[in-house]
C-alpha cells in the first residue's frame, strides 16, 4: 500500500485573531467593495482544502482582506503567494502575515483592482505546463467580492479561451466563492431551472464543480444571501471550438427569452427582414427542435447551434455585426416626424 503523503505544514507564530485584526486596524467593512469577512477558521480551511494539494504551488488570492483565507493558504506551504487587494487599508495586516512566513513563502502584495491586474506578471516562468498536460501548480483562490464576481468570471473565461493571463501557464485551477444563486447557475445542467447563459459559458470552457454552501451568517457583516464554493478546471478541449465572443453572442441571444421557444431568442441574431428564415436555417443545420426552450438545450446542442450560426455567418458575413440591442438608427427620425 502506498504510504500516505505527509503534508508540509507551515506553523505561523502566534498572531492576533482575524476579529482582533479588524478591531486593531479599525477595518470597518465597506459595502461598496462587497466586504464580508469570513471569521470561522474551520470554514476557511474547508475552502482552502477544496483547492486540493497546494504545497509548493503558486497561489493567487483575490481580495484577501484582513487575511483569514491567506493564513490558511500559507499553512499549506505554497511556494509563492500573490495577493491582490483593492482596499489599501488591509495592506499592513497582510504585511504582518508576509513577515510571519518570510523565508518559507514568497509573498507579493499588490494593491490593485483584480479587473485590471495582470496576474501573469507575477508568475514565475518555470510553472508553465503544456495545455494538454495535467493542470500546472498554480491555483486561483478567492472569497470574491459579489460586486465583481460575475464580470470577473466572464473575463477569466475569455482569457481561458485564449490561453492568456494565468492560463498562459496551463490549465490553472480556480476555487472561488459566489452568491449561492450564481454558483448554482454556473453548475446548472440541462433541465435545471437555474440554467442560463452563465451555465453554458462556464461549462463550455471548464469542468465546474459545486463544492458546498456557506451560510451568510458565517460572514461579518452578514450578507443578505448565502454563498456557494465552486471549483473550475479548464477543459483540455472546449466544448465549442469557436471564438469566445461569438459563443457569448449566440448563447446570450438564445437565453434572452427564457420562457419562450428558444428559436425566438435565436431570431434576434439576425436583422428583422431575414430573422425567421435564418433562425430556422440555423436550427435545421444544428438539428435542434425549434420549440425547445433554452434550458432544455444541452451543452453539445449549443455547440451545434453555434457552429450552425458560424456557417451562416460565413455565407452572409454582413449579419455578423448585427446587434439586436443597438438603437435603431432610422426609427428615431420617423417617430419624431409622426409625433409632430
Ligand atoms: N478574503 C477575505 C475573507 O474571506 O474574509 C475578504 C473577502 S471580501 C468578500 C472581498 C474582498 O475583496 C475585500 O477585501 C475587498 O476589499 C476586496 N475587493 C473588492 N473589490 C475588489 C477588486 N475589484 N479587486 C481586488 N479586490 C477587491
Amino acid at each position: 500500500m502506498a504510504a500516505a503523503r505527509k503534508a508540509l505544514n507551515i506553523r505561523l507564530p502566534p498572531l492576533p485573531s482575524i476579529k482582533d485584526v479588524i478591531r486593531l486596524y479599525k477595518l470597518r467593512a465597506l459595502r461598496e467593495l462587497s466586504q464580508n469577512f469570513l471569521m470561522e477558521p474551520r470554514l476557511i480551511d474547508k475552502i482552502v482544502r477544496a483547492a486540493g494539494n497546494i504545497e509548493n504551488h503558486v497561489v493567487c488570492e483575490v481580495g484577501p482582506g484582513p487575511g483569514g483565507i491567506t493564513r490558511s493558504i500559507i499553512q499549506q506551504a505554497p511556494r509563492k503567494l500573490i495577493l491582490i487587494e483593492k482596499d489599501p487599508r488591509f495592506i499592513p495586516s497582510l504585511e504582518l502575515l508576509a513577515d510571519a512566513c518570510r523565508d518559507k513563502v514568497d509573498v507579493d502584495i499588490i494593491t490593485g483592482d483584480i479587473l485590471s491586474t495582470d496576474i501573469a506578471n507575477f508568475m514565475p516562468a518555470d510553472v508553465k505546463t503544456d495545455w494538454l498536460d495535467s493542470p500546472p501548480p498554480v491555483n486561483l483562490i478567492g472569497n470574491l467580492p459579489f460586486s465583481v464576481s460575475t464580470i470577473l468570471m466572464i473575463r477569466w473565461l475569455e482569457m481561458i479561451s485564449k490561453q492568456e493571463g494565468p492560463w498562459a501557464f496551463g490549465r490553472a485551477r480556480m476555487t472561488l466563492t459566489f452568491q449561492k444563486e450564481v454558483a448554482e447557475r454556473m453548475a446548472a445542467r440541462i433541465l435545471d431551472s437555474q440554467r442560463c447563459r452563465l451555465s453554458v459559458m462556464c461549462q463550455t470552457w471548464c469542468n465546474v464543480n459545486y463544492k458546498f454552501d456557506i451560510s451568510g451568517s458565517a460572514f461579518l457583516p452578514k450578507p443578505d444571501v448565502d454563498v456557494g464554493v465552486v471549483t473550475l478546471t479548464p477543459l483540455k478541449q472546449p466544448l465549442i471550438k469557436l471564438p469566445f465572443k461569438m459563443v457569448e453572442k449566440v448563447v446570450r441571444q438564445i437565453f434572452s427569452m427564457r420562457r419562450k421557444y428558444s428559436i425566438r431568442g435565436a431570431q434576434t441574431l439576425f436583422p428583422e427582414e431575414v430573422r425567421e428564415e435564418m433562425a430556422l436555417k440555423m436550427y435545421q443545420l444544428a438539428d435542434i427542435d425549434p420549440v425547445t426552450r433554452p434550458y432544455q438545450i444541452a451543452n453539445m446542442e449549443f455547440a451545434r447551434l453555434c457552429e450552425a450560426y458560424n456557417e451562416i455567418i460565413k455565407k452572409y458575413p454582413e449579419f455578423e455585426s448585427y446587434d439586436y440591442r443597438a438603437p435603431k438608427k432610422d426609427k428615431q427620425p420617423q417617430e419624431a416626424i409622426e409625433e409632430k
